[in-house]
């Protein structure tokens, strides 16, 4: 019965799979996908595919191009999607893992399950599994969409968030975990994610506000708990707050301090590796002393068609106690 209702559930979002130029139909997704429409440059030029799942990206409007997604590349950037690199060892050893997330997917999952009996929940930058998210992917109850700029196990679909190929209102969630720093433009990749989104969808994001650039070429903006809050001014909190406090931030401060004088990327790793402790301290204080010197900063909310006033800004702020 459930393998029914999940792959019930598994048609209904591939049939809602758009061209990101003109939102007409994909076809041929597997094989070689191209726009159903024949106006479209897409219709000719198709669509790259890369371990089997299409690249819908409107490359014309990305700063990813097709030469990226030739043969010879599933990746943009080198990632560690498994989490068992060295480097990756070091981070979870320094930084530790982040139980806030944990606690807000738990919260997201139950909330999603309210609004479906087999929610379908899009993954944007869903192909290593962000810190926390576990139970996302563990959980057999919903239907995950993964998607993000490379493929992985995790994903099904290649795309680019400022044009999200999908229909409108098409899921119940979205999970957005550390990709609004590394996208050109934030308002619009929430405009998208507010279009795709059903009228009652649910949407968690998790940005960096204290941390230096990271992914090098593809870093472009930080957010501070207000500055978030009106990034998703189209949407009704339902919770919002720091992620990780000013021991991490510091932390982060003291490998790019040392970074910065030269001694490579691998070696400034280990140097707060001694002061792991300083983390513990987030776990201390609340509020907007903690928000203000945050590492990074969380969105939980539900898609609204009342767009929060400017001058309510300013009483958010004060709020944050
Ligand atoms: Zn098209």
């Amino acid at each position: 019965m459930k393998t029914e209702r999940r792959s019930e559930a598994s048609s209904i979002w591939k049939a809602r799979i758009r061209c990101p130029r003109c939102a007409s139909r994909v076809v041929e997704l597997s094989t070689s996908p191209h726009c159903s429409n024949e106006l479209c440059e897409y219709s000719s030029a198709g669509f790259p595919v890369i371990d089997g799942q299409p690249v819908l990206i409107d490359f014309q409007f990305s700063v990813f191009n097709r030469d990226m997604y030739g043969a010879a590349s599933g990746s943009v950037l080198r990632r560690d999607v498994t989490g068992r690199s060295i480097s990756s060892r070091l981070h979870r050893l320094t930084f530790g893992n982040n139980p806030v997330a944990r606690r807000n997917c738990s919260l997201f999952l139950s909330i999603v399950k309210q609004t479906a009996t087999t929610p379908t929940v899009l993954v944007i930058g869903g192909a290593t599994i962000g810190s926390g998210a576990d139970v996302l992917y563990a959980d057999a109850a919903i239907e995950l969409v993964g998607t993000d700029v490379f493929s992985s196990e995790n994903t099904v679909l290649v795309a680019d968030a400022h044009k999200i190929p999908f229909a409108n209102d098409t899921f119940d969630g979205i999970w957005i975990q550390a990709v609004l720093e590394h996208v050109l433009e934030p308002a619009t990749v929430v405009a998208e994610i507010h279009r795709v989104l059903r009228l009652s969808g649910i949407v968690y994001a998790e940005t960096p506000f204290m941390q230096q650039v990271h992914e090098r070429a593809y870093d472009f903006t930080r957010f501070t708990q207000s500055g978030h809050r009106w990034l998703f001014r189209h949407f009704s909190e339902i919770s919002a707050g720091p992620v990780s406090g000013p021991g991490v931030a510091l932390l982060w401060s003291i490998r790019y301090f040392v970074r910065s004088l030269g001694v490579g990327d691998k070696l400034s790793r280990l140097f707060p590796l001694p002061f792991f402790w300083l983390r513990f301290f987030d776990f201390i204080g609340q509020g907007r002393l903690k928000a203000d010197a945050a590492s990074g900063v969380f969105f939980l909310g539900r898609r609204s068609e009342r767009t929060i006033a400017p001058g309510e800004m300013p009483k958010y702020y004060d709020d944050q106690r």
